[in-house]
């Protein structure tokens, strides 16, 4: 049992190795049993159904909510040698009858289906008639409502173990928040499943917040960083979306939009050019991202706050799936905190739905904040207690300098509570700083003991101040969404003096010539490929890329970067040596094999 599933990992995928806890959960569900697997986006999910469907009797099903990714998934397979098919509304109904066919013949591995067909009586007694290996539900948070895509007809996936009670269920989330947890076993019926939970740290995935001062120089700098790597920039609005791809493109970067206001066909060609070309950047609401399975993701860059850390947490998993070098970087600034207060008030949710998430945005701003280790931070919304520190941050890197704020909070909060907590951070930095404006004078401000206590500091330093005290929860936004401040309960005990305030020193805009940091930049970005690789580099991904076109499949679903990678590295010399790449098995070898050996052998 045991070293049949290594040799498939071996001989179908072509990886030396199993990663985390993926033999002991193939190993329970070949032995069939249940399963309930947390594991974070990349951890490597897929494989934990996969192999027990190729070590079990009969096909495995395998229930997604997700249609794009069920082509890719199958896609991939096939490349890999597996008789694996779908079935979805995609499919046109005698290509539906062929799956069918195959499945009742036996002849198929794997079935990926969506949850409505899946239930539907006719399949039920389809599969009735043919043996099951085991049914996988994927992105099994979907059956929760506390978490973030419920899905009704998840609920009733619970019939499965009535109706097959001796086919091992295996469910499968990255969703790690413990109530999600509880309902996926309550729901799903897996109180007697064995529990697989990973760590949800990413250690591959730098991460990087900022300020912003100017976001387009900003990311452009960034972007010097990773030219010509695929990555996703995350806007609020759709407008700043179209705004920031134009000027990308304009600047010479393969960069795309992607938002609800664009109409089907040019976000399905968008979202197909990020999947099938290398080095697409993606600007994109988060209406982009659900169910994108691309493992080259090298950078997500989020140009305004996520709604919480939940959401950050997801949408920087995109990055680096492939386990390779990624980076997470952010720029938020005072605004973003008022706007995302006013999206919550004005929201339609109830009122209990809104403090949940002010709550959340508080979170998020604590984490933008911080001058501690960040993953430590993330991991421990997930209830994961990380050492740290990571190393691995800004903050580890270059930890931040703070300063004995107490008296200037006292000031800020003060200035709020007499100008009787009405107005927004502009007009009461104008008291602070003695500015005679209209509005001071009209209101008679100027004759508040607050006037003028803060004129020792500019208005930027007081900005980062107040900034710093909304995110520290001793100020918040008014919940009409109109960006008065008010004070809250902690506020007291600064005002009282039994609270000292440490905030940090706002780090000056980076100024760093593009030339110098050009020059310290090995050639390419992330994976570190060196000047004397790059042709070859380039060479392995064009042939990639063409290969690829001709099965109409993405890039990856041929081979992985960290598959070049290795090829790049190790230069094998025949098909024995490239056999033990990472990545090879035996079915690419002889499809791919001779081709890749004589770009790799081939003088540059
Ligand atoms: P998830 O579904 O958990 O997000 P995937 O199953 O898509 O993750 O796996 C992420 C990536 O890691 C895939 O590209 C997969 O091929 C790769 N992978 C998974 N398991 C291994 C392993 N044991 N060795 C090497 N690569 C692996
Ligand atoms: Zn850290």
């Amino acid at each position: 049992m045991h070293s049949a599933a290594l040799d498939i990992l071996r001989n179908i995928f072509g990886y030396p190795s199993f990663r985390g806890q993926q033999q002991a959960i193939v190993e329970h569900l070949g032995e069939g049993g249940d399963a309930l697997v947390l594991m974070p986006t990349g951890g490597g999910k897929s494989l934990c159904y996969q192999i027990p469907a190729l070590l079990r009797q009969g096909t495995a099903i395998v229930v997604s909510p997700l249609i794009a990714l069920m082509q890719d998934q199958v896609d991939a397979l096939r490349e890999a040698g597996v008789a694996a098919a779908y079935l979805n509304s995609s499919l046109a109904a005698d290509a539906q009858r062929e799956v069918e066919k195959q499945l009742l013949a036996g002849q198929l591995n794997l079935l990926y289906v969506a949850p409505e067909r899946l239930l539907t009586a006719r399949f039920l007694d389809l599969l009735e008639r043919t043996e099951v290996a085991l049914f996988a539900i994927d992105e099994a948070h979907c059956v929760s409502q506390w978490g973030h895509d419920f899905r009704p007809e998840y609920r009733e996936l619970a019939i499965l173990p009535q109706r097959f009670p001796a086919v091992p269920r295996i469910a499968l989330t990255a969703t790690a928040d413990p109530r999600t947890r509880e309902e996926i076993v309550e729901r799903l019926a897996l109180q007697d499943a064995r529990q697989f939970i990973s760590s949800f740290d990413r250690p591959n995935i730098g991460y990087r917040v900022g300020l912003r001062h100017n976001a387009k120089r900003q990311l452009g700098e960034f972007l010097l960083g990773h030219e010509g790597e695929s990555g996703i920039v995350y806007c609020l609005s759709r407008r700043k979306v179209d705004d920031t791809a134009q000027w990308l493109a304009e600047s010479g970067i393969e960069a795309l939009p992607y938002h609800a206001g664009l109409d089907a066909a040019t976000r399905s060609k968008n979202q197909q050019r990020f999947l099938r070309e290398d080095g697409v950047v993606m600007v994109a609401t988060v209406a982009f991202g659900m169910g994108i399975d691309k493992p080259d993701v090298r950078f997500v860059a989020h140009l305004d706050l996520p709604r919480s850390i939940e959401g950050y947490y997801q949408e920087t998993g995109r990055a680096g799936r492939d386990g390779l070098p990624a980076e997470a970087w952010m720029i938020y600034g005072l605004s973003d905190v008022v706007t995302m207060s006013q999206m919550i008030a004005q929201s339609e949710s109830a009122d209990d739905r809104k403090r949940v998430e002010r709550q959340k945005l508080e979170s998020l701003l604590a984490y933008a904040e911080a001058t501690d280790c960040r993953r430590q931070l993330l991991l421990g919304a997930f209830g994961e207690t990380y050492p740290g520190p990571c190393g691995h941050c800004d903050n580890c890197v270059a930890p931040p300098k703070t300063w004995d704020a107490t008296v200037v909070a006292q000031k800020a909060l003060s200035a709020v509570y007499r100008t009787g907590q009405r107005f927004g951070s502009g007009h009461v930095i104008d008291v602070l700083r003695g500015e005679e404006t209209e509005r001071v004078l009209g209101l008679d401000h100027h004759r508040l003991s607050t006037f003028g206590v803060g004129a020792d500091m500019d208005e930027k330093q007081w900005r980062s101040v107040f900034r710093q005290l909304l995110a520290a929860g001793l100020l918040e936004a008014d919940a009409e969404g109109y960006g008065t401040l008010r004070l809250t309960a902690a506020s007291r005990a600064v005002l009282g003096g039994e609270r000292l305030v440490k905030l940090r020193e706002d780090a000056r805009p980076e100024r760093a010539s593009r030339r110098k940091r050009e020059a310290s930049r090995v050639a390419s970005g992330s994976l570190g490929i060196e000047a004397y690789e790059q042709s070859t580099w380039d060479a392995l991904r064009a042939l990639r890329t063409q290969l690829a076109k001709q099965q109409g499949v993405p890039p990856y679903v041929v081979f992985h970067d960290a598959t070049l990678l290795a090829m790049l590295r190790a230069m094998p010399a025949n098909e024995d040596e490239l056999a033990t790449i990472s990545g090879v098995g035996e079915s690419k070898l002889k499809r791919y094999g001779r081709d890749f050996l004589a770009v790799i052998n081939s003088p540059q």
